[in-house]
């Protein structure tokens, strides 16, 4: 039995499991991001391809509006704004002031997107930060609607 991701459009085995609390997907796409996570967690030459990675699930699994979903997803598309657009080095950007004062983002389609399916969990260290590169750049072109309001909200509150 496979199921569809109810955030990224992953098809994934069912299997019973837990899931963010508001990060919603597919148990099976939460069980393969903490596995990621806990191979990039162990080495630290990793720490870029991780930064991407966290970004990356969290925009693509949104969740439903509510106050935490909308802080995620706005932090996290700010910090894409940040590396992607203004090609700054991966490392979280300040910001000041922004409680309260994001708004809910339609969420785009991902059909045609990455998935954290398509970052290996064991591979050389460049082969994992350059799929964890293209997975954030299919991830962030997916919210090209945005990209526009995500640039003044970075205007705004980035430090
Ligand atoms: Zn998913």
């Amino acid at each position: 039995m496979t199921e569809s991701c109810v955030g990224c459009g992953a098809i994934i085995k069912v299997i019973d499991g837990p899931i963010h609390r508001y990060m919603t997907s597919a148990p099976g796409c939460w069980e393969r991001y903490g596995e990621l996570l806990g191979a990039l967690a162990i080495d630290p030459t990793l720490r870029v391809a991780r930064q991407l990675c966290v970004d990356a699930y969290a925009t693509q699994h949104p969740g439903t509006p509510g106050p935490q979903a909308i802080q995620s997803v706005a932090v996290h598309l700010i910090n894409f704004h940040d590396y992607l657009v203004r090609r700054r080095p991966v490392s979280v950007p300040h910001l000041l002031g922004h409680k309260g004062a994001f708004h809910w983002l339609q969420p785009p389609s991902f059909a045609s997107s990455r998935t954290v399916f398509d970052v290996p969990v064991s591979a050389s260290g460049e082969e994992i930060t350059e799929a964890a590169r293209a997975w954030a750049e299919s991830v962030w072109a997916a919210w090209s609607p945005h990209h526009a309001q995500v640039a003044a909200w970075y205007a705004t509150f980035a430090r």
